[in-house]
């Protein structure tokens, strides 16, 4: 008889969303009517730009006609928009062959896939807290996870520890959920730890293009060394608003090689295998974000998200509470208040004033204490949200120690 994969048991319940779902659902049962400001959820909430949209139209109509229809794309990616993401790169002063460009559905895709380069046997380590998915992924495959906790001493970005046994290593750079962005110092420590150790760093770069400040690292390739062990894996997901489009991209380097294998020639034929490339329609779409006309709209967009961030910021500091992340990443990661455990917190914004936002312990243990919130909600619900809990908070603070 079948026998289905064994490590499907080992998964634990995906207790963060849906606990937040039923606890939500059961407010808004016992109160009808009630119009919650949901802050939790990674959802975009402006739609595509323009220029994205034309490129969606025009591309339609190409499939129309015998003359511009395409058939099977090419698994890799579209030549046309492998070029125009190795150009962006080119513009950030990364130099990139169009070859070591590999066009994706988007980000989680990636992060489940890639790990079919890797041994079972290989152990990966997972800096917590952290997306949920990293740990998933990897007990679906069997593989043994190593925990490395990140806090406030180190800023949410921690270096390799002496003692640190693994072979694969993600590091999501600006982060979900703690909003902090590893420096370029750090990220060195990693590629030196990695290229020692001939390990390989997975770096999520799906806020990228949330890094405003020009100090702080967008690519693991802007750090000397990385080409020989890191993989970047990005989306246009938040970029672009392309959650429900789906689209993008990740770089394995020609110099990635490990036990005398190509990690690019192997993902070449994995893809060749296992794929069968991404919509024409859709490459046309993500094509035209890397346009300059796309750039400044994406940028527009960009900044709703980022003025959001400021009103959150800015009532935390008023409040005088401990948060990171928000400047240069769409998270704000918040000290609760008093000393609350996450989920208490979660349940005294949804029951006193219908602000629902994400539990830091669902992010794993060393996120207990603290509560994310997201920037990408419309800013009429982020404004008032945050005067909600301006109230609410300075209420708590006020009150006796017991
Ligand atoms: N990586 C991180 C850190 C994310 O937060 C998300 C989505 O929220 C993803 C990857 C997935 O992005 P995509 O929509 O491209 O699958």
């Amino acid at each position: 008889m079948l026998k289905p994969n064994p490590h499907y048991a080992d998964l634990k319940d995906s207790y963060l969303f849906y606990n937040i779902a039923q606890k939500t659902k059961a407010y808004c049962d016992a109160h009808p009517g009630t119009r919650l400001l949901r802050l939790g959820i990674g959802d975009v909430s402006l739609p595509l730009c323009p220029v994205v949209v034309k490129a969606l139209h025009e591309a339609a109509d190409h499939q129309g006609k015998k003359e511009t229809f395409h058939g099977y794309m090419p698994e890799p990616g579209a030549p046309f928009l492998r070029e125009a993401v190795a150009a962006h790169y080119r513009s950030r002063g990364i130099s990139l062959d169009t070859e070591e460009v590999f066009i994706s559905s988007g980000a989680s895709d990636e992060l489940g896939d890639i790990l079919d380069l890797f041994d079972r046997d290989s152990a990966a380590l997972v800096i917590e807290p952290a997306y949920p998915a990293y740990v998933d992924a990897n007990v679906m495959a069997g593989r043994r996870i190593v925990r490395l906790s990140s806090s406030e001493e180190d800023g949410f970005t921690p270096v390799p520890t002496a003692d640190i046994d693994a072979d694969l290593v993600y590091i999501c750079s600006p982060n979900n959920p703690t909003g902090a962005v590893f420096s370029r110092e750090k990220l060195k420590v990693w590629v030196d730890w990695a290229n020692d150790r001939g390990a390989v760093i997975l770096f999520d770069a799906a806020y990228e293009a949330f890094v405003t400040d020009p100090a702080l690292p967008r690519s693991i390739f802007e750090i000397e060394g990385a080409r020989t062990c890191a993989v970047e894996i990005c989306s246009l997901s938040k970029t672009a608003g392309f959650t429900g489009t789906r689209l993008g991209y990740t770089v394995i380097p020609k110099a990635l090689e490990r036990g005398g294998m190509n990690l690019n020639a192997m993902w070449v034929r994995n893809r060749t295998t296992k794929t069968n490339g991404v919509s024409y329609v859709i490459q046309r779409a993500g094509a035209a974000v890397f346009t300059p006309e796309g750039q400044a709209q994406i940028r527009d967009n960009l900044r709703v998200y980022q003025a959001n961030a400021k009103i959150l910021t800015d009532t935390f500091d008023g409040l005088g509470i401990r948060y990171f992340g928000g400047k240069n990443a769409p998270y704000v990661w918040v000290k609760c208040p008093g000393d609350m455990e996450s989920w208490a917190f979660f349940d005294l914004l949804l029951n006193e004033i219908q602000v629902v936002g994400t539990p830091g312990a669902g992010f794993g243990s060393s996120g207990e204490g603290y509560f994310r919130f997201s920037t990408f909600g419309s800013p009429e619900d982020t404004g008032e949200a945050a005067e909600r809990m301006s109230r609410l908070i300075a209420r708590i603070l006020a009150r006796p120690m017991t």
